[in-house]
């Protein structure tokens, strides 16, 4: 089955992961069974936007709107529907039909949707992350990345689709033999976790790429199969994410002292290394173990993803700040009459609401109201939905983007003396 984060096909199909849009970071994954056609017995999804069974999420268009026969008509349903409403732009909400004020949008699976949506065992690797990191790999098609731990999996769907070689080469069996698959070889010590991956990459049609073992790497090493006499994976690449990533490094090596036969790394070409820790001791022993392997241009990085909430404000905390900033109050007395002036606003918005008046506000601040069937010049001007009120902006707390630090590093390609000499010999005028 070609897999849908790889190749999702133009619509939803059966036994294939869908994601499903609630609101604005909350998406739902769901596999979609078409095995049972009986609408009293068919699976269904319950949202707070009403239900949905299978059969309406089936063959649909990805990106399509759906509407649920019976929107929830109780009050926590009503201010959910409210709240999605107000996160959609206009464009969006006028396509929304009267008659379906319960809906939600389908989409084909991505490594960056799984990441924000997947069950977490553990802690994981976020798109921010994991996109620097994988440049920084040079994973590209074709390409192996030894990755450990497994964890819930976050970072190998984006590695596997870093280096999928397409599914052309591998229905034709001539070429299959001139392509080199990219493969990602997945290590996990904790048992239920590993095989927990395992089903979920079955499921995701994603075990031809991702090789997956139970191992406890800091022991045991790299290879696939048994972890002396196995074979090699022969990666370009490896991604740490361990609490210890010190403690596996002797195991990438080109000559192995520990036993094992051969080398888990590509011998014909240099091998680029990540490692994902959150407190700087870690990186300090990563760091020195590293150097006394060998392993030269070493850096560390910390992404420092910030992320940048922009709205518009109707009723924003006071009239008095710049435009696209907002002015805290210096008290608490004052915080509690700005609220309060806040919520008389609202009041006579609401009001005015009721009343079929549409409130507003000028580019100065000021209250406005206009009726709606108001045909002067000054309705006509009427500032649009979208320009209403100011744009504020808040980013996040430093705390919060703290992921871990990167440690990078590479492996030069290995050279003989051998080599050496016939490449004098072949180029005398470059020695
Ligand atoms: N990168 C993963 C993701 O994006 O979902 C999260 C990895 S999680 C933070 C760390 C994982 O390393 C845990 O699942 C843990 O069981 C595994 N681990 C810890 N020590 C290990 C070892 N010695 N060998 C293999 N895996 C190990």
């Amino acid at each position: 089955m070609p897999s849908p984060f790889l190749n999702p096909g133009a619509r939803s199909t059966a036994n294939g992961l869908s994601l499903l849009h609630l609101r604005r970071d909350n998406l739902l994954p769901v596999v979609l069974d078409a095995s049972d056609a009986d609408p009293s017995t068919e699976k269904i999804v319950t949202t707070r936007f009403g239900p949905f069974p299978h059969s309406t999420l089936l063959n649909k268009t990805w990106g399509s709107q759906i509407a649920s026969s019976n929107p929830p008509s109780n009050k926590r349903g009503k201010k959910a529907l409210k709240r999605k409403a107000d996160d959609l732009d206009s464009t969006e909400a006028d396509d929304v039909p009267a008659s379906a004020s319960g809906f939600i949008h389908i989409f084909p699976p991505t490594p960056e949707s799984w990441t924000s949506s997947l069950p977490h065992r553990t802690q994981v690797v976020y798109t921010p992350d994991y996109s620097y990191v994988l440049h920084r790999l040079r994973a590209r098609p074709g390409c192996t990345i030894i990755e450990a731990g497994a964890g819930s999996g976050s970072f190998t769907h984006a590695a596997a689709r870093a280096v999928f070689n397409g599914y052309s080469s591998a229905s034709s069996p001539k070429s299959k033999k001139r392509t080199r698959f990219g493969k990602v070889c997945s290590f996990e010590f904790h048992a239920q976790r590993a095989q927990k991956i395992r089903e979920e990459l079955a499921q995701h049609g994603l075990e031809d790429v991702v090789h997956t073992t139970h191992r406890d790497v800091y022991s045991d090493g790299f290879l696939l199969g048994d972890p002396k006499t196995g074979k090699s994976p022969r990666a370009n690449a490896v991604f740490l994410d361990l609490p210890a990533p010190w403690l596996a490094l002797k195991h990438l090596v080109r000559n192995p002292a520990d036993g094992a036969a051969v080398s888990p790394l590509d011998p014909s070409s240099p091998v680029f290394i990540c490692t994902f820790s959150p407190c700087m001791e870690q990186v300090q022993k990563t760091i020195s173990t590293l150097r006394q392997l060998g392993w030269l241009s070493i850096s560390m990085v910390e992404v420092n993803q910030r992320r940048i909430d922009v709205r518009r404000e109707l009723y924003g905390l006071g009239n008095e700040g710049v435009r696209g900033a907002v002015q805290f109050p210096k008290s608490v007395d004052e915080a509690i009459g700005k609220l309060r002036s806040e919520e008389d606003k609202m009041r006579e918005y609401r009001k005015l609401q009721k009343e079929g008046v549409n409130s507003n506000t000028d580019t100065n601040g000021n209250e406005r109201a206009v009726k709606e069937d108001d045909n002067t010049d000054e309705a006509k001007n009427e500032v649009p939905v979208y320009q209403r009120g100011r744009l504020i902006h808040r980013t996040e707390p430093d705390l919060k983007t703290h992921t871990s630090y990167l440690v990078f590093a590479v492996l030069p390609r290995p050279w003989s003396e051998e080599e050496e000499r016939r490449c004098r010999e072949r180029w005398p005028s470059r020695s």
